[in-house]
């Protein structure tokens, strides 16, 4: 009895300690606080109980004994699927109505009048954003001089990268076995810097109905190729943990670059082979990239609307490749556990400045069941402070770096609802409801 009390104990306590270890090395400090409490208090309970006399020590020793084992094997029983209802197909979206592409109408220009001829019930939110700084702007609240000028730099290097997007297709076609092909552009995203690679057959929902941005505004959008190769790249951790200051707009438009290179990379070598392809990157995209990735495997899109992959949560850049080169399609995202997880936590909706995150379950909006966020008072705050904030995105307990600690978490979220909400009151307690703003690096610090 003596034993198993001081081997449970100094299993919670080394196993605190670990995290402790791994949040001081993840600059987590009230984690790593937090855990190193934990690590002392947890097994607190065994070790006292192990100095009772007999029969009160086997009497509390095997009750919390028993009461250990039982959460323990409550954590990892596999529990029901949660019902969650399928995702209708949905209407196409003008890619005018986005906010990126309202951003970019210029007052007194043709297109500013065309569209709010068409749309008079955006004006009077654009109007407000358009009396703010901007993004990237010297008078934003957050204005940086070094990391919005990198911003900057990589959004300027991203623009050339648009011509390469599209291109002569070679006059001999190589045909080559789909598998092989697949297994060749996978393995070749990941040589090339991606953390997830995946394909599906292309669906008319998947592309815009109208092109919003570039010269080809207003232009009709015909869906043209088979297969859409997506593509994810992971943003940095230290610097997304700073939102929303300087360097988190700075590692958003780095992502966009190298994203963008890997996809325009991947068509122009697609070409060559004799069959068309088109990359879709910043701006320049004909197709809605979290619709392509979830339908080619690469994760669920959640609450704050973007893509929740299994090891990084929304902490990465999407781009795609579209092609007709035939290749083998993934199956679709199918992780209820993740949709689950949303509709309980709402730590993202919790922090969110601008309240752009819905909360409460899935509502029908564009003929699909998801989570909408405020578009319009999501940039407007990106409009004042002078970068993308990404505040949602560093709070997202499946933001985590993809450590083995977090990898066994992770995990967890799969097994059972009730380990959902274990892991989800723990990652509260550890890293705080609403997660204090962690310094970048040293040499991004002012
Ligand atoms: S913060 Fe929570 S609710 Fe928001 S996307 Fe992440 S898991 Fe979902
Ligand atoms: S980026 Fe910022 S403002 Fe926009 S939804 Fe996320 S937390 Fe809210």
């Amino acid at each position: 009895m003596t034993f198993l009390l001081l081997l449970t104990g100094g299993v919670f306590a080394v196993a605190f300690l670990v995290l402790a270890f791994v949040s001081h090395f993840e600059r987590e400090f009230v984690a790593r606080g937090r855990a190193a409490l934990f690590a002392v208090v947890l097994p607190l309970p065994y070790l006292l109980t192990a100095w009772f006399d007999a029969p009160l020590r086997a009497i509390l020793g095997w009750t919390l004994l028993v009461a250990t084992a039982a959460f323990g094997v409550s954590l990892v029983v596999p529990g029901r699927r949660p019902r969650i209802p399928a995702v209708a197909a949905g209407a196409r979206i003008d890619e005018r109505t986005i906010m990126f592409s309202r951003a970019a109408l210029e007052p007194g220009g043709g297109r500013f009048e065309t569209y709010y001829e068409l749309h008079p019930e955006h004006r009077p939110a654009d109007d407000r954003f358009r009396a703010k700084p901007g993004l990237m702007s010297e008078r934003s609240v957050k204005y940086e001089p070094l990391s919005f000028a990198a911003a900057a730099a990589s959004f300027a290097a991203v623009e050339h990268l648009t011509p390469l997007t599209e291109g002569d297709v070679a006059d001999v076609r190589r045909d080559i076995a789909p598998d092989h092909a697949t297994r060749f552009l996978k393995g070749w995203s990941h040589k090339l810097g991606a953390v997830a690679c995946g394909v599906t057959a292309t669906r008319p929902v998947h592309y815009y109905s109208v092109k919003g941005r570039g010269p080809r505004w207003g232009e009709t959008i015909e869906p043209e190729h088979r297969w859409a190769v997506a593509i994810a790249v992971e943003m940095d951790h230290r610097q997304m943990a700073s939102a929303p200051d300087g360097p988190t707009i700075m590692e958003s438009a780095q992502q966009y670059l190298d994203g963008g290179a890997i996809a325009v990379q991947m068509a122009e070598a697609i070409r060559r082979l004799g069959w068309p392809a088109e990359a879709h990157i910043d701006a320049n995209y004909k197709v809605i990239c979290p619709l392509v990735a979830r339908d080619a495997g690469l994760g669920e899109i959640g609450r704050m609307g973007l893509l929740m992959t299994p090891h990084l949560g929304p902490r990465v850049r999407l781009v795609v490749v579209t092609t007709d080169l035939p290749l083998v399609a993934d199956r679709a995202a199918d992780e209820p556990s993740v949709l689950d997880f949303c509709a309980i936590c709402e730590k993202c909706a919790d922090v969110c400045p601008s309240e752009a995150i819905p909360r409460g379950p899935r509502a029908e909006a564009d003929g699909r069941r998801r989570w909408r966020i405020d578009q319009d008072a999501c940039f407007a705050y990106w409009c004042s402070v002078g970068t993308d904030c990404g505040q949602c995105v560093k709070v997202c307990p499946y933001s985590h770096p993809d450590t083995a600690v977090h990898a066994v978490v992770r995990s967890g979220l799969r097994r059972n609802g009730w380990t959902r909400r274990v892991a989800l009151t723990m990652d509260d307690l550890l890293y705080g409801r609403r997660p204090t703003t962690l310094s970048p690096p040293r040499w991004l610090r002012g």
